[in-house]
This record gives C-alpha cells, structure tokens and sequence, in this order.
C-alpha cells in the first residue's frame, strides 16, 4: 500500500509539473469570471447574492429591469462597493446609464456562461468538438435544457436529443480514436442523457411507472445511436432519481434488442454512501447480462441539495459529510472498477490531481493499459490537467453542454457554487495554493487523522437522523421525519400495509365513552371514494343520548385530569407520538383507502400528527410551571395556567388524522377532558385514534370517542352549558354558527366558552415578471391540485403578471396535462377523487359557473369512470368578480387572473373575504419584501408551494373569513386552551425578604404524593 502511495504522490507531481509548464487559469476563460469568483470566495454573503443575481438576469426584458435588479440585489453600500468593483462602474452609474450597463453585464454574464456551455446547439459545438480534435480530446455532449413540466416538453426534448445525435454522427464521419487503441470500445459520438428531461412525473416512490413512460422515449434514441456506432451514457441525477435511473439502465439494456450492446454508460456517485453497493450490483448485472459496458465515476454534482434536503425532511443524509470521505469512497470504487475491467469500462470524472494519480496508479499495478479507460473532464474547467493527461498518453473526454443560456442557467450555478467551495480541489490548488504534498495526501489518512482530534469540515456536524420525540427543552424542536418513498424498503412497507388495510375492509368501530365502547341501534358506512362500493368499515352513530353522557363522562373526569402533574400528561401525548411512529404505514394506508390521499400525502399526514403531540408536550413543559411576573424583593408573583374545561374537538376528514390529533393533543396536553368526534368520512381513522390514545394509557372519561351527524350531536354539544371549549376546523357555514351560537351563554354555564376556529381560504398565488418558471408552474400545480385541491390552504387562484402571461399559460396547461390522475393505491398518482358523492356533485357545479363565466382552458380527459373523480380544470379570463374566484370550491380546480402590475396583483389577492394562504413566485427582492409586508394572509409563502406547512416551522391558520387568528402548531397555540391566572404572595416578613426568588416555582397547583 505503501508504495501505492508513493507511486500515487510520483505521478501527481508530474501532472503538476506538466500543468505548471503552461501556466494558464485553470478556467477557460478568466476577466469578468475571475473577479466574480475572487468576490464570491471572499464573502459569503455577497456570494450569495451574486449567484442568485446571475440566475436571474438571462430572464430579464429590459436595461432597466436589470439595473433595477442590481440596485435591489445589492443595495447595502458594502455590497454596492464591492459590485463597482466587479462591474468596472458603481451602481449609481448603471443607473444613470442603462442601456449601456444592462447590455454590459448581460453580456459579462452569457460570457461567463459560455465558459461552461459548449455551445448554443449542435453546429455550434461543432467548433468547439473540433478544437478538442485537434488537442486529441474526444466529447460525450449533453443537451441543456429547462426543467421539463410536462409531457409536451419532453418530447420536445427526445426529439433534440435525436437531433443532436443525428447531426454528430454526420459531422464526425471521418473522426478517428486519438488513440487507435482499443477504440471499439470508445465510439467517437458521446451522448449524455438526463432521465428527468424525459418524463417530467418522475415519482421515487414508483420507478416502475417511471420506467414504463421513459423506456419508449429512450428506445428510438438508443437504437438509433446502435445503427450510428455512437455510445450512449445516463447521467446521475439527485438522489430521488437514483434507483429509478439504475433499474431503468438495467431493464432496457437486459431487453432483448440492446443486450448485445457495448456502448452504453451510467455514472455512479461516489459522494453517495450506498455507492459500493449499487455498483458491486451493476457489476453483477453485467457479469449476468454478459456484455461489455461502462460506469462513469464522479464525486457527484448535487452535494448542497442533498444535506439541504434531507435536513429539511429529517431523513439520513445520503452523502457523506466530510469530503475526504467522498474522495475515499471515489478511490475505493476506482479499485472495484479496475478489478472488473473484463466487463466494464471505466471513466473516471474528476479534476483532483489526487483521484486521477491514484486512478491510473492502480490500473497500472493492475497491467491496464491507459487506453481502456479514459478520464473525464467538464468544458471550461482544468484545461492545464485535460492537457497534462493528454501528454501523458491518458484518453481524455470532455462533457461539453450545449444549450442557451436561459435554460442553462442552473447548470451554471452549480459549476460556480463547485468552483467556490471551500472543499473543492480547483479552489484549493488554483487559488489558495496549498501545497502539493496536501494536495497528494491519501484521504484515508485524512480521515483518520480527523477522528483523531482534529475537528472534521464544518458542514459535517449535521444532524439528520432522529425519530424519537425530544424532551430535552434546550435542544431544537425536531419534526418527525417524512418516510422517503424513494427507498425500496418503505415502498414494501406500504404496499404490505395497503394489502393488509384492505382484509379489514368492513371492521365495525364503537363509540367510547368513559371507557366502554358502546353500540347504538344505528350504524353508517364509511366507503372507499376510489370505488364508493367497497365499504373501509362501519361506524356506530351517536345520537343525544350518547352525547349527553359523553359530556357528563368528561365533566367527571375533569377534576382529576386537571389535577395530574403536566409532565404526566406530556408523556401521554408523547406515547401516542410513538405508537402513531410505529403503526405509521397501517395509518397512511387506511387514508389512502379512507379519504383517497395519495401516499406521500398520507404519510406527511401521520408526520403531522406525530408532530403535533411532541410539540405540544413541548410547549406544555415550558408553559406548565408557574412563573415568576418580576422579580421585587418581598414579593412573589407567579403567573400559570389552568384548564378550561371540557373541550369538544370537531374535525374535518381532509387532514383526518393530523387535525383531529392536534386539537385532541393540545386540549389533553393542557388539562382539558375531550369529546373528540371525527368527520363522518373519516370515522375510521377517528376510531384508530381513539384505539392508540387507549393504548398509550388515556383514562377513562377523559377523552371520548363520538361519531354522529354534526348537525344533530354537534349542534347540540355546541350549546351545551357543560362545553366549555370547542376547536373547529371545518367549513365557514359551521364555523360561523358555531362562533354565533358559543357567544350565547345559557343558565348554568360556568365559562364563556372558547372557540378555536379554523375555516377556509380562496388562497393566491401572483406570478412576478421575472420569476423562475420552473418552479413556479410545478409548485403552482402542486399546491392547487396535490390532493385534488381539498386543502383549506390549496391554490385556487393564479394570478399572474400580463408580461409573463402568455408563457406562464403555455407551461402550466401543458404541465397540468401531464399530471396523473386515479386511483391513489398507485404511488404516482397525484390527483385522487374527492371525498363523497356530495362533493362530487357540487364541484361539478362549480365547473359548470367557470364554464359560464370563464374560459374552460384545461381539463384533463382520462379520469376513472367509477369513483369520485373530478378532472383537474384551469380557467383563464377570469376576473376577481366572478363567482370562481371568490368562492370556496375545494377541489382541483384553478382560476387564472390576468393583471397589468404588482399593485393590481396585489389588489386582486387581497380582495377576498378570506385570509389563509398566500404564495408570490418572484426574484426581485424589492418585490418580495413588499409581498411580504402587505399579502393578506395568515401565511405567506415565497417561492415555495403554499401547502405543506411543518409544525413548529410554519405555524398554521388565517384571519377574516379564515379563522380566528390561532396558529395550529404555533408556539402560542396552547394559550387557546388555557386559563391564565396569577397568584401574588407578601413574602416578607418585618422587613425581611428572601434574596432571591427562583424564576420558575415548582408546581403548586398539583397535590405532591
Ligand atoms: C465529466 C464529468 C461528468 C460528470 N457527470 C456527473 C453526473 O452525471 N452526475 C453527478 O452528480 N456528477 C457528475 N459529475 C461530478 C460533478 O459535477 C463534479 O464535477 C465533481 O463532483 C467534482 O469532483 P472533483 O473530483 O472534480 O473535485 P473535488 O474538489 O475533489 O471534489 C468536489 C466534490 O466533493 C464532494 N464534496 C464536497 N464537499 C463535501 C463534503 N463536505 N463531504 C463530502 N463530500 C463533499 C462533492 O461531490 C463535490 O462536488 C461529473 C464530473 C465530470 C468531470
């Protein structure tokens, strides 16, 4: 191993020593990049702001409009005077002069881009391709693109893929291999492809169907790359797209057609901890499938976005942290690669002079020749090592993107964020200048030096795994995690769990009360809206009997609950979190079958719900223990909270676990008793609820389980002297005569009763000019049809600016029509039916006003016969007077409003009775602090669908017609649920007052044992 070192350190220095024989940047082109770069190592803030500058400037109009950007972006004088630098003139000037400072840096900009990018389109990268002929560099070409919404766009996209192919292939008939050895396994026609370009409803959780949409795209391209002799090579994209690009690479090259044929290439990630694995199995495939193929190696390209991700949805970080680590990991798999060689042939992808040297290293040791692998290097970047290694004898490719600059905008950011990382070996060699010995250092030894007490790279202190709920007050609150679809085994676990759910089909639930499950005479189904004759189960109704005696177990019980210690309570809500954790396939699968939510929307309910009893247990801790007002001498003061009383829970079926479990949490948690009564659509998920919360121990009387009309029990609980609090989340028409009838007090009612209510929305979405619409057109189509629009926070309104509308129309109706509709057992599906037969109908209604009053401009054709399934529909011309844009509908369906400017939009989205979501797609920061300061409404979202609130993370509830102004899983929530009262004691004694009063006092409100 020793003299692997030795040899790895020999070989290094030599690439060196041949790049410092032709001192040049190591980028292609320097002058306005340089400077950029040098700002952007400096200072991360500005680097920040510069990035995001560049990524919009491609998409502005005018002069104007870009000069208005870099005043916004870099307002502050430290900005401003730093950019003056950057530009060769101050801000104040660009201003003056516009028109010469907007077309300036547009041009510095596209300039930086064609650093990276090849070309605009296939004659143009000709030029390029020929140059690196003539230097004996051969090409693999890649087709830059915006990311595909729909259908319509990737097929455009296959047919520029063949295109572009055709017009190699033609161009580079006479070429020859520059190394006339081993050439048949190195054609000189590289094509690399991007699965995501192909089929824009790539779901993780499904790659079967995934495979199915984009193996008929592929199989006109491969073939037609067989007849050419070119090769074809997949690339890796996030991790959500791993699994689905292995299994697709090896399905169709295993068909019978391709599984004779040597050109084809897939990249495997060495920053991926499960990379060993996947490749030890591709080598395996290829072994069985008994032909020769490829595996490009690289680090990978998408390391932010991966921690950023998995830390957002709480799941293991499936990159590792320290880079040495990834740079181990690359030479561990060059090992396994070169071991191989009899079946597949590598590429290795990387600009470290380390993990090249170590590279051809041991494929001497092992006797490979130089020409049977070749090394792989970005256009625009390491020109001096491309050159090096070509003097050296190695084969050398360039990946050579090819594309405008628009849609090549987010390639070029991820090249300058790599080129700026602190991690990141060009930075380290080119700019810092550390030296050669570090440079060559074997990462393994790094690493071990790391673990012994040198502290390791600071983005490696995160930490993402965690599902056990936190009690320890200091440390940050952490949500549950989300289950990652995209791993095979959960997807097991849900299919098991949708095939167990359904041999319950037609289990029969009682009510509870008091502890004893009680039958009634009359019984309601429960069915499936997929297939309304399949029966989830049967539910005994309560009538006034049942909730007289409910309200009379929970005012029994309340004396003594009240009375039971609050960490007491906690750990109740806290073992229900646990067993909600552990029965949470069972769960999602039941809505699924219940209420027709699509997986990932049925997991992200039993997350929410998790959620809710852990945070709440969270809050109750902190607020449980009496506190002291101020401190004065000789005198104690200490504010706490009582329970309000007995507390009736309402909840809808469309969040049926999460809602209902967030209101019972918060109102047990405080010391309330509870009457919990679900949806009628949703009785059986209510009744598991009731089964989990007696499971972890609730007594008896203190929460009770009731089904029934809410029109008949609910009405009558509403105005029942012995209710004192009632949380609602329902509809307005409910909500309303629920607020109305509670401000009534009736004889021998003790409190004025509380009202938590939370209603509806007509929430807004505004499109700005300059937005990216790539984001915006999927999340707009996310948050207005994901589970088919039956959120209180879903979209139902877009609103967008007259400059971008034509193309924003373009993209979302080709976007909408290329979403999945049926029935939500399949992983795919995003658009389900609605709840019953009632929504059905009055949706159809609603589609017949639009149909009146606007312009029917999308709706989807293929939806089930059977089952309530409801096409998703876009109107466009509608006006803020219509009954479609100010009315409820709650269901897939979308109301486009056209408007001159951001006053008007503005104007438009704040002109509805309700106020609960709002979201404003925008990069111009001027414009986002004044979204920020005047859209109505309870939350307000940027850049980011405007559905999906997180516990703790997004508080959640509206004003005006929307609710009352409570936040569901807010730091404030549990005040709703509580009496404050403050109790104030002379403590001195003749003048004599103790020094020091503690700031919390132990309980004083419980009995001790
Ligand atoms: C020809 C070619 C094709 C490529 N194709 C793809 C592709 O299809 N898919 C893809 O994802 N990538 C691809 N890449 C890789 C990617 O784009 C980067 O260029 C590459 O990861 C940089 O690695 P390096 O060895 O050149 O540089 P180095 O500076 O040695 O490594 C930088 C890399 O280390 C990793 N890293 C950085 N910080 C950390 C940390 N704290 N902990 C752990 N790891 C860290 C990241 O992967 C980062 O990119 C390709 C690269 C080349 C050259």
């Amino acid at each position: 191993m020793r003299s692997l070192q030795s040899e790895i350190e020999r070989r290094g220095r030599q690439i060196f020593e041949l790049v410092d024989n032709h001192p040049e940047s190591p980028f292609s082109k320097a002058g306005f990049y340089q400077r950029l770069m040098t700002l952007s190592m400096r200072d991360e803030q500005l680097k920040l702001q510069l990035f995001r500058f560049v990524d919009v400037l491609p998409s502005l109009g005018s002069s104007g409009e870009i000069v208005e950007h870099l005043q916004e972006y870099f307002a502050d004088s430290n900005g401003s005077q730093k950019i003056s630098k950057l530009l060769g003139a101050g801000i104040r000037l660009a201003r003056i002069v516009p028109w010469i400072s907007g077309p300036a840096l547009r041009w510095n900009v596209s300039e930086m881009a064609r650093q990276f990018i090849a070309g605009r389109n296939p004659n143009d990268v000709m030029r390029t391709l020929r140059k690196r002929r003539a230097q004996k560099i051969g090409f693999t070409v890649d087709l830059l693109g915006e990311a595909v919404v729909s259908e319509t766009e990737t097929d455009e996209y296959a047919a520029r893929y063949l295109d572009l192919l055709e017009s190699l292939a033609h161009e580079t008939k006479e070429w020859t291999d520059p190394l006339g050895k081993n050439s048949e396994r190195f054609p000189v026609v590289n094509l690399s492809v991007k699965i995501s370009a192909l089929y824009s409803q790539i779901n993780p959780a499904d790659s079967a169907d995934a495979i199915a949409h984009l193996a008929p795209k592929l199989r006109p391209l491969l073939r037609r790359a067989r007849e050419l002799g070119a090769f074809i090579n997949f690339d890796m994209e996030s991790y959500a797209h791993k699994n689905t690009t292995l299994e697709l690479f090896k399905t169709i090259f295993t068909e019978e057609e391709f599984r004779d044929w040597p050109h084809a290439g897939i990249v495997i990630q060495a920053y991926l901890r499960d990379s060993e694995a996947d490749l030890r199995n591709l080598i395996e495939w290829g072994r069985a499938r008994g032909t020769r193929f490829a595996v490009r190696l690289v680090k990978g390209a998408y390391w932010d976005y991966e921690t950023s991700k998995s830390r957002q949805n709480g799941w293991d970080c499936p990159v590792y942290l320290q880079k040495p680590a990834s740079d181990a990991n690359f030479e561990t798999l060059t090992r396994l690669l070169l071991e191989n060689e009899s079946i597949v042939t590598a590429a290795f992808g990387s600009h470290n002079v380390r993990s090249i040297a170590h590279a051809q290293a041991f494929a001497e040791a092992l006797g490979i020749h130089r020409s049977r692998f070749e090394f792989q290097l970005l256009y625009g970047m390491a020109g001096p090592i491309k050159r090096a290694l070509v003097e050296m004898g190695y084969r050398v490719r360039e990946y050579c993107p090819v594309g405008e600059l628009l849609p090549g905008m987010s390639y070029l950011v991820r090249r300058l964020l790599e080129n700026t990382s602190n991690e990141g070996f060009l930075r380290a060699k080119f700019s810092e200048n550390v030296p050669v010995e570090d440079l060559l250092r074997d990462p393994c030894e790094i690493l071990r030096r790391n673990r012994n007490g040198v502290p390791p790279p600071s983005n490696a202190t995160i930490n993402m795994t965690t599902t056990t709920p936190k009690t320890d007050l200091g440390a940050p609150y952490e949500n549950a995690p989300l289950t990652n679809f995209a791993l095979p085994e959960n997807q097991e676990k849900m299919r098991a769990a949708l095939r167990e759910q359904r041999k319950q089909f037609g289990r029969k639930v009682p009510l509870t009360i008091n502890g004893e499950k009680i039958w009634t005479d009359k019984i309601f189904s429960s069915v499936n809206p997929s297939e309304p004759d399949q029966i989830v189960g049967y539910a005994a109704e309560a009538g006034i009997p049942e909730a007289e005696r409910a309200v009379a177990a929970a005012r029994a019980a309340f004396e003594k609950w009240r009375r039971t210690s609050f960490e007491q309570r906690c750990q109740l809500v806290e073992r229900v979190a646990e067993i909600l954790d552990r029965r949470r396939f069972e769960l999602s699968a039941l809505e699924v079958f219940e209420v027709g939510k699509p997986w990932a929307q049925a997991d992200g309910d039993i997350a929410e719900a998790i959620d809710f009893c852990t945070f709440y247990a969270r809050q109750m801790r902190r607020m449980g223990r009496p506190r002291l007002t101020q401190n004065v001498p000789g005198e104690a003061s200490y504010q706490h909270y009582w329970p309000r009383g007995v507390a009736l829970v309402i909840a809808p079926w469309n969040f049926p676990l999460a809602i209902l479990c967030g209101m019972v949490s918060a109102a047990l948690v405080t010391g309330n008793t509870v009457i919990m009564k679900p949806s009628e659509q949703s009785v059986i998920i209510g009744a598991m609820l009731m089964e989990i919360y007696e499971e972890a121990g609730v007594p008896p009387g203190v929460l009770n389980f009731l089904n029934g009309k809410g029109s008949v029990i609910g009405a009558h609980m509403v105005a029942h002297k012995d209710v004192d609090l009632i949380a609602f989340t329902g509809s307005r028409e409910v909500g309303l005569w629920i607020w109305e009838t509670a401000g009534k007090t009736r004889e021998g009612q003790r409190e004025l009763k509380r009202v938590i209510c939370e209603m509806g929305g007509k929430n807004a979405m505004i499109v700005d000019s300059d937005a990216d619409l790539d984001e915006a057109i999927v999340d707009s189509i996310y948050s207005a049809f994901g589970f088919q629009g039956q959120k209180c926070s879903a979209l139902s309104r877009l609103i967008v600016l007259e400059e971008n509308y034509n193309r924003v129309i373009e993209r979302l109706l080709g976007a909408a029509a290329s979403v999945r509709v049926g029935n939500p057992e399949e992983p795919s599906v995003v658009v389900g039916p609605v709840i019953d037969e009632a929504a059905y109908r009055r949706i159809l209604d609603y589609l017949e006003v639009g149909k009146s009053e606007a312009t029917l401009a999308y709706q989807a054709k293929d939806v089930p016969p059977h089952g309530y399934f409801i096409p998703p529909t876009i109107f466009t011309g509608v006006t803020p007077d219509m009954r479609i844009a100010r009315e409820e509908i709650f269901g897939p369906v979308l109301s486009v409003i056209k408007v001159r400017d951001l006053d008007e939009a503005i104007d438009v989205a704040n002109g509805t009775d309700y106020a609960l979501t709002g979201g404003f797609f925008s990069r111009s920061p001027a414009n986002i602090e004044r979204i920020k300061a005047q859209l109505e409404a309870g939350n307000v979202y940027i850049n980011r669908p405007c559905t999906g609130a997180i516990v703790g993370r997004h508080p959640f509830g509206g004003f005006k017609m929307s609710g009352g102004g409570t936040k569901a899983g807010g730091e404030d929530y549990l005040l709703n649920f509580l009496i404050p009262r403050v109790v104030t004691e002379n403590v001195a004694r003749h003048g004599l007052a103790p020094e020091k009063t503690p700031e919390y006092r132990d309980e004083f409100l419980w009995p001790k044992k």
